[in-house]
């Protein structure tokens, strides 16, 4: 199929087409036909691998990189910044600041941008500052990265700080920028400084909200309890309401006793259609006891997960993946084993496993009826096992943490004396001591 691709140009050339359109699979075959290869594919590849969200696959081209004896240049190191980023693998990314320190990169605006992304998703947050601080120019990306990276921390009064001070420097934020800052405001509770955020971005920037504004709103609204408002808001939205901003309203219904309208909005809940799942399926059960919040009977498996529930765990710079429910890993049994051990122990403490709160936060994707095997609990039973007392175990989720995992997570922290650190889809968490610094709004 690929026969007239002998001649190396056109080789070449097709490895980045390929790539760039999102065909790694395609990139992969020709790049591994080909007798010698430049530092231009190596790079179109991994670039590739990054931008398809295969962050794994990129972090292993760059390790047979290294064993062919091509060394990186600026474009690989940003790819490889970005996976390191996406799968918290702090020390490989340590090791490229470290490297393109020695290699004359430091000052370049693309790699630090990168630089202060991914140490700010591998919960280094002094780190991201620093480099940030030490840029010469910031351009929109490098106060973007900034704001996100205070968001997901939960540091709204930064974000927000930041946020000011990028515009006072006369950068112009975009519309991932305010997601940024509204999703930062909402979770710290800055109802005020939200709101001006989303009226400027209309007013003084002319940029029409999107659903995630819109959603952001919703839940900084519904969070602080003003739940009529919140309604409004939802009202005033030209396109319709999303599962996602169903759910924050209903979360902020539960948190504040409102159950008559939380009742208004389960109700609103089925229409959604075929496409929402085992969401559908999940909150039609709900809307059954929406009376007794919480005393919802386990319904067992919704449909087939579209993205599985994955965790990570970087161990002596090697990354460790979990999905829900797998045995794929080499020490499986003995993970399987810790994991029956701590939930016995929690179980002591007055653990009881429960789905009935998991329904009203779950992700679509994720199984209700497979939450004592969540990834992020096989991940924890890893972590106790491999790593040693008194150090932070570090987590990386790709979705939402469920409220079953995270009330498991406070108690494992205090149970058995360890910080856990996890950043799922939407910000930070620590464990420490039985709580967690989310104050439980995640
Ligand atoms: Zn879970
Ligand atoms: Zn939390």
């Amino acid at each position: 199929m690929l026969g007239l691709a002998s001649d190396k140009y056109v080789q070449a050339s097709l490895v980045n087409v390929y790539a760039k359109v999102g065909s790694v699979q395609f990139a992969r075959k020709v790049f591994d036909a080909m007798d010698e290869r430049d530092l231009i594919c190596w790079s179109s590849l991994l670039t590739g691998y990054v931008q398809a969200g295969l962050a794994m696959d990129a972090l292993g081209l760059f390790r047979e990189m290294q064993l062919n004896g091509v060394k990186p240049d600026g474009v690989v190191l940003v790819g490889l910044l970005l996976a390191c980023g996406v799968l918290g693998a702090l020390d490989l990314g340590r090791w490229v600041h470290a490297y393109a320190g020695k290699n004359g990169l430091g000052s370049d605006v693309y790699l630090s941008n990168a630089l202060i992304d991914m140490y700010a998703k591998c919960g280094s947050l002094e780190r991201a500052q620093e480099v940030f601080m030490a840029m010469g120019e910031k351009d929109l990306f490098s106060w973007s990265s900034m704001i996100a990276g205070y968001a997901i921390h939960g540091l709204g009064a930064k974000a927000v700080g930041a946020f000011w001070s990028m515009v006072g420097n006369g950068v112009r934020p975009d519309e991932v920028c305010f997601i940024s800052v509204l999703a930062a405001c909402s979770h710290a509770g800055l109802v005020e400084e939200g709101q001006r955020c989303f009226e400027i971005m209309v007013s003084d920037y002319g940029i029409e909200p999107k659903v995630e504004h819109y959603g952001c709103m919703v839940d900084l609204l519904g969070r602080a309890g003003l739940l009529q408002e919140a309604m409004a808001m939802i009202h005033s939205m030209p396109m319709k309401p999303n599962a996602i901003i169903w759910r924050s309203l209903l979360n902020s219904c539960r948190l504040h006793g409102n159950i008559e309208l939380g009742k208004w909005v389960l109700k609103q809940l089925p229409k959604f259609g075929p496409e929402s799942g085992s969401a559908q399926i999940l909150m039609t059960k709900m809307y059954a006891t929406a009376e007794k919040w919480g005393e919802i009977p386990s319904i067992g498996c919704g449909k087939p997960a579209k993205t599985p529930g994955c965790s990570v765990i970087e161990l002596d710079g090697e990354i460790h993946e979990f999905l829900m429910g797998d045995k794929v890993h080499p020490m499986s049994e003995k993970i399987y084993e810790k994991l029956d051990q701590v939930m016995r122990e929690l179980r002591n403490v007055g653990y009881v496993p429960s789905v009935s709160e998991v329904m009203f936060d779950i992700e679509e994707e994720e199984k209700v009826g497979a939450v004592g095997v969540h990834s992020e609990k096989l991940a924890i039973a890893f972590g106790l096992l491999e790593t040693p007392e008194g150090m932070a175990i570090r987590i990386v989720k790709n979705l939402r943490v469920c409220s079953d995992c995270h009330f498991a997570t406070k108690l494992i922290s205090k149970v058995f004396r360890r910080e856990i650190v996890m950043r799922d889809k939407n910000r930070f968490h620590h464990f420490r001591d039985g709580s967690c610094s989310c104050m439980d709004f995640w």
